[in-house]
């Protein structure tokens, strides 16, 4: 980014000199960042004593050769970071279909490449380099991928609307082949040539060495020569169907009207009046309402699909723990809160320096848990992850369980002692009844002997 904003910045600054404070500054500046950077090596630090740098260098060795130093830096950096991207990733030893596919490899080599032609072709060419905002950016892509992703939809929609200019076209070259007078602005022939010059002379990358020398190398300034010689004309656009498409396709789709606004103005004595009307009407509802609409549509709608697509994935790794799935409400009411779960229970740079651990340590020395976990590894098997639970949540669940059994544990004491103070009265009653029986029965023999066999159990 740095290295883009001084390439855009030395095309329009002729500059190289500074005051004398100035430069002291400059110079000053260079030597504190470069005392903190040693003293405290922070990121901070580290930007400002390289843009220090830089500014420094512009000034003391000149604009060109800055350039190429950073540019030439720039290339050996990606160099490395392809290397080290291609050496992490496995790009060439799975062979040379899957290195075309690896869309991301495609992209850092795409890079070095414009970072290549950027220091030894034009320095223009880094412009290009600020494409890299979109790859960086979520919300940059998103836009991107508001486009492609209903591609199909949109082409098809597209397609409709080719129809629709050619078969307008078709009409108009039929019938109203005489409206079709365009109004053209004619450059001369010399302006063309100059024009010519400029650009050959912008290709072979000469175009702002000639500053110094006078020479006018301005946009501006050659778009106002180009301005001042332009002579007004009309011309017919619609004499053969070829250029009555182009005609429509260009002039009717970038009009806010349609094709209708470009056309001669007819008279309302015409007898093509109504005709032209209904032809222009009709392109306007069709092609500019409908059509256009559609296509509008589709990117708007793609594009809020894919904003709240994202929201949800961002509420996921807000509101859920990426270890164990559980959801922030779990950890209601609880003795751990969600981000004392997520930072010490469950924190997934934990779980990542453990596997790195596994793998580093030599597997004679492993303890229990960690081959149990090395195993699990080998076999692609997740099983060893707390799925939906959490030790704090399970020993809070268990002290609930816990006074429930106590509770039904005092339940049944009670209920046992009830039982067994039943069944030592039930015992007493049982012997005052066998008694009584006894008693009877005496009775019995001693009076009335036939009474003992009809109902010897009856009770008294
Ligand atoms: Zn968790």
């Amino acid at each position: 980014m740095v290295r883009d904003f001084v390439t855009h910045c030395s095309i329009w600054n002729s500059g190289g000199t500074l005051e004398p404070h100035l430069s002291a500054l400059l110079w000053a500046a260079m030597l504190v960042s470069l005392a903190i950077v040693i003293v405290l090596p922070q990121p901070h630090g580290i930007r400002a004593l390289i843009a220090s740098t830089i500014l420094r260098l512009i000034f003391s060795v000149g604009l060109e050769p800055t350039l190429f130093l950073l540019g030439a830096f720039n290339v050996c950096n990606k160099v490395i970071f392809l290397m080290s991207f291609v050496g992490n990733r496995g790009t060439f030893t799975r062979g040379y279909k899957a290195m075309i596919m690896d869309v991301e490899f495609l992209y850092h080599l795409l890079y070095l490449i414009i970072c290549i032609l950027g220091v030894f072709v034009h320095v223009f060419f880094y412009s290009l380099l600020l494409f890299d905002l979109i790859y960086r950016e979520e919300t940059l892509l998103n836009v991107i991928k508001s486009v492609t992703r209903n591609g199909r939809s949109i082409v098809l929609t597209a397609v409709l609307a080719l129809i629709l200019v050619y078969l307008f076209s078709i009409v108009g070259y039929i019938i109203f082949k005489d409206d079709f007078i365009l109004a053209v602005d004619r450059i001369p022939n010399k302006t063309l040539e100059q024009t010519a010059t400029m650009m050959s002379e912008f290709l072979s990358g000469g175009v702002c060495q000639k500053e110094g020398g006078g020479e006018n190398c301005s946009a501006e300034a050659t778009v106002e020569s180009v301005a001042a010689v332009v002579v007004e004309d009309k011309e017919r656009t619609c004499d053969s169907l070829l250029m009555c498409i182009v005609t429509v396709l260009s002039h009717g789709l970038r009009s806010g009207g349609g094709v209708g606004d470009v056309l001669r103005k007819p008279s309302k004595e015409e007898p093509l009046f109504a005709a032209r009307v209904i032809y222009d009407l009709l392109f306007f509802f069709m092609v500019i309402i409908i059509v256009l609409n559609l296509i509008f549509g589709v990117i708007i709608d793609t594009f809020a699909d894919l904003r709240s697509e994202k929201q949800k994935k961002e509420e996921v790794l807000k509101t859920t723990c990426f270890i164990c799935g559980l959801e922030r409400d779990k950890f209601d009411n609880k003795t751990v809160t969600f981000e004392e779960h997520i930072k010490v229970e469950h924190n997934m740079w934990h779980y990542l320096f453990f596997i790195v651990l596994i793998k580093v340590k030599d597997s004679t020395e492993y303890t229990g848990p960690e081959s149990y976990v090395a195993e699990m590894i080998r076999e692609h098997n997740l099983d060893w992850f707390p799925r939906m639970r959490a030790m704090s949540l399970v020993s809070s669940d268990a002290e609930g369980e816990q006074n429930e059994i106590r509770n039904l544990q005092e339940k049944l004491e009670s209920t046992m002692k009830l039982v067994s103070n039943l069944s030592s009265q039930l015992t007493e009653l049982k012997e005052q009844m066998t008694e009584q029986r006894k008693q009877k029965q005496r009775i019995g023999l001693l009076g009335h002997p036939q009474h003992m066999n009809v109902n010897p159990q009856q009770p008294a």
